[in-house]
């Protein structure tokens, strides 16, 4: 043990060691993705509930790492907070997402994914003005999900910047509702378009009963705010009917697709239901 100059006594042990060894190199391996694009996008659809036809696609970023593979975004993302990575990540994936989607029908939104991070970076606003200028994308075609850790820090800073973002026209929609602290309070923060219920309700949804009240609930809820409402992670015809039943306008999940390559989406038919 040795003192750290605070008063403080660290422990040095072996196996920490190789722990941030790994970390510092896992960063490393990080940072030269980005140099090497070795990020790529997938995409997901997202269909109107009333006729299964896509009305939005969702941006899904992924690392294929040179020998692990496809890394998913859980993976990396919050080093990439970390390091500050995010930033100018971020800035590829809003670039990359708008180009894409511009060749799609114009009816379809496209879904792009901000951190927190990105909020404190001091030019979000210039750099989805960039996005969508260099793609010609309209402005109310761009959807950009938020969680509650954006809105965390109640300070000004994040709210102006989010009534700047949506004066550009573009719309802003609150991901993972129901998994963070005080959701209520953060609807009446800010005028989102949409709201995006989480997976964890709309998975026991058929189950339990006490998921579906609440699903309900927040269905209502939006209804009330004049907000539509998106389910995640919807993998079966039965979560489907309580859905609609619950009065949700739009579902997210692999029963109508699995996120992949650009190419692979169709967008132009509906995606059920089955004969
Ligand atoms: P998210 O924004 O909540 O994205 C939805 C996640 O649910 C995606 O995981 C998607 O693949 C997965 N999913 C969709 N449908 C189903 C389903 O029916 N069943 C199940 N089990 N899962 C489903 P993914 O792509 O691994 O992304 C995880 C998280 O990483 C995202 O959660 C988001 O928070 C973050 N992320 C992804 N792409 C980006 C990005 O471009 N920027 C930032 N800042 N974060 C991103
Ligand atoms: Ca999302
Ligand atoms: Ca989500
Ligand atoms: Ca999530």
């Amino acid at each position: 043990a040795k003192a750290d100059g605070r008063g403080c006594f660290r422990f040095f042990e072996p196996e920490m060691d190789a722990d941030v060894r790994q970390q510092r190199e896992f960063e490393f391996q990080l940072r030269e993705a980005m140099v090497r694009q070795e990020f790529e996008l997938h995409f997901q659809p997202i269909v109107e509930l009333a006729t299964f036809r896509p009305c939005a696609v969702e941006a899904l970023v992924r690392w294929r790492h040179p020998e692990r593979g496809l890394v998913p975004p859980d993976k990396f993302i919050p080093v990439a907070e970390e390091i500050g990575l995010i930033i100018p990540l971020g800035e590829w994936i809003l670039d990359a997402a708008c180009r894409v989607a511009a060749a799609w029908p114009s009816h379809i939104r496209l879904a792009v994914n901000l951190s927190a991070v990105q909020f404190r970076s001091g030019n979000l606003v210039e750099v989805v003005r960039g996005a969508i200028a260099a793609s010609g994308l309209t402005p109310n075609r761009l959807e950009l999900e938020i969680t509650e850790s954006v809105l965390l820090q109640k300070d000004q800073g994040t709210l102006a910047v989010l009534h700047e973002l949506a004066a550009l026209g573009v719309h802003i929609v609150l991901d993972d509702f129901g998994t963070g602290y005080s959701s209520l309070s953060y609807l009446q923060l800010f005028p989102f378009s949409k709201i995006k219920i989480d997976r964890s309700f709309v998975s026991e949804l058929s189950s339990r009963s006490d998921c579906a009240a609440i699903v309900c609930t927040v269905m209502n809820l939006a209804k009330a705010l004049d907000m539509t409402t998106t389910a995640e992670g919807v993998e079966t015809w039965d979560q489907v009917a309580l859905l609609r039943a619950a009065g949700c306008s739009e579902a997210q999940g692999w029963l109508f697709g699995r996120p992949g390559f650009a190419s692979a989406l169709s967008l132009d038919r509906a995606l059920g239901p089955p004969p």
